[in-house]
């Protein structure tokens, strides 16, 4: 597949000028309708047979192209979002800023894009239908325009490619095919115009670099360091799912380390963005580590949650300020308890974790506290804990990042691996660290401030 492709090499470099497509034929690429679910070929017919133009775009075709298997399947057409939806029995018109309209089959959603356009048309009619701000930030987006218009707005060259399933032909824009053999990220148009517009494009590019391995371009990354600030431009519910596309991609590593090149997890995660510098140190091993573990789990398609990548992103954070407290006097319990609260609420105001989240984040981290407290009874009450097991692996998270735990991890694995007996010779045997908490925890806590 890869040589023929590189015979539009030479055309590709000219295209780039002019803005109007390569139509790539059958026989040099890789792509056959049947690689398409029949309920997306299903609808690019129907559009086709009305009269409009309709294309299968984005990630399908890339994913396809690179021989993986596609997430999910976007149509982009000319025909207008009631106009699609009077096509459909059972579709609907979704979204404000950006409407599009889904198509339900029994076993997909087939998601109808109008062709936008990019151009800010300011003196007509549809400036109430493009708006922009002060940052140059769109915030609606539904000025139509041609298949070529529509290529110019996406973020990528190689999510600018269409393809009609029907004569089995790709039309590429910008190059496409040649930046999938280079093996390459390159946003379209002028890159720093292209992140101000939308930030989360700077997420995207990342997330495509570290998930299919591909290089970014120099001239799509210059700008980011720069503009990584105008993250706090997006919504914190936006940002949140883009965060958990990045993390939870089977890429969190090289996301996370790409993220951190481009100075865009200090923005993304601000509080412990300071304090992963040294990548060396604990708190940068223990979020790598974190990151590791979860990657793996992934691959074994085992189950993650955000709520343990949150725990551990923010662990660094919440241990200082909870020294911080512990040192003004304060129980150990509370001094922990007022972090993390605090913690969270910084990191909601970025990125808006769902309380669904925010609470096993919580108990994850009391639990912190009270696993080394395991002798007597205690042991038994506490691996009942619906949160144990999540609390465990934090634990065995932290020995692995480096973290001095005597052997806190080890104990707990063979406690759980142990017959009753034994478990019991254990709980006794063990000293407890949780016998010295008696006058301390009732110490009236000091009014503390805040460390910066
Ligand atoms: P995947 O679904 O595998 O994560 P995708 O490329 O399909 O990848 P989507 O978020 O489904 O990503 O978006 C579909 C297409 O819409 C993209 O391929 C791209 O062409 C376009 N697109 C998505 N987000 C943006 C954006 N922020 N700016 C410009 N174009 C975008
Ligand atoms: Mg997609």
């Amino acid at each position: 597949m890869l040589e023929i492709i590189s015979r539009f090499f030479d055309k590709g470099q000219s295209q780039r000028d002019t803005g109007e497509p390569v139509i790539v034929t059958s026989e040099y690429h890789s792509l056959s309708p049947k690689m398409i679910s029949r309920d997306a070929r299903k609808v690019v017919e129907v559009l086709q047979d009305a009269g409009y133009q309709a294309y299968v775009v984005g990630g399908a075709v890339r994913d396809l192209l690179l021989g993986l298997k596609a997430k999910d399947f976007d149509v982009a057409t000319d025909a207008k979002p009631a106009e699609v939806k009077s096509l459909f029995r059972r579709s609907r018109i979704i979204g404000r800023r950006f409407q599009i309209v889904h198509v339900q089959f029994s076993r997909e959603i087939i998601e109808v894009t109008t062709f936008r356009s990019n151009e800010n048309k300011s003196n007509d009619s549809r400036k109430n239908h493009r708006q922009q701000t002060d940052s140059g930030m769109l915030t609606r987006d539904n000025v139509f325009g041609s298949l070529t218009d529509d290529a110019s707005r996406r973020d990528l060259t190689i999510n600018a490619m269409y393809y009609d399933p029907g004569d089995n032909s790709i039309h590429d824009f910008a190059d496409g095919l040649g930046d999938i053999e280079k093996r390459t990220i390159r946003i379209m148009g002028d890159p720093a115009t292209r992140f101000r517009e939308d930030p989360v494009r700077m997420l995207r590019v990342v997330r495509f670099a570290a998930k299919l391995g591909f290089t970014i371009e120099p001239r799509t990354g210059k700008p980011m360091h720069k503009l990584a600030a105008d993250l706090e431009h997006v919504s914190p519910p936006r940002l949140f799912d883009e965060t958990l596309k990045l993390f939870m991609s089977g890429q969190g590593l090289a996301s996370f380390w790409l993220l951190h090149e481009y100075g865009l997890f200090e923005r993304m995660v601000p509080q412990v963005g300071g304090m992963i510098k040294d990548t060396n140190g604990l708190s940068s091993k223990l979020i790598q580590q974190a990151f590791t573990n979860t990657d793996l789990r992934i691959r074994a398609e085992k189950r993650v949650t955000p709520a343990f990548i949150y725990a551990a992103l923010l662990w660094p954070a919440v241990q200082k300020l909870a020294a911080h407290y512990r040192d003004r006097g304060n129980s150990a319990a509370y001094a922990l308890s007022k972090a993390s609260g605090e913690v969270i609420a910084k990191q909601i105001s970025i990125t808006a974790i769902p309380r669904r989240f925010t609470l096993p984040m919580r108990e994850i981290w009391d639990l912190q506290l009270l696993l080394p407290r395991r002798g007597g009874h205690r042991a038994k009450r506490l691996a009942e804990h619906p949160r144990f097991r999540a609390a465990y692996d934090f634990v065995l998270l932290r020995e692995q990042a480096g973290e001095e735990l005597s052997g806190l991890g080890d104990w707990w694995t063979a406690y759980q691996d142990a017959s009753e007996d034994m478990q019991e010779q254990m709980s006794r045997r063990v000293g407890d660290p949780g016998s010295n908490r008696k006058r301390r925890n009732r110490r009236k806590p000091k009014p503390s401030s805040t460390p910066e």
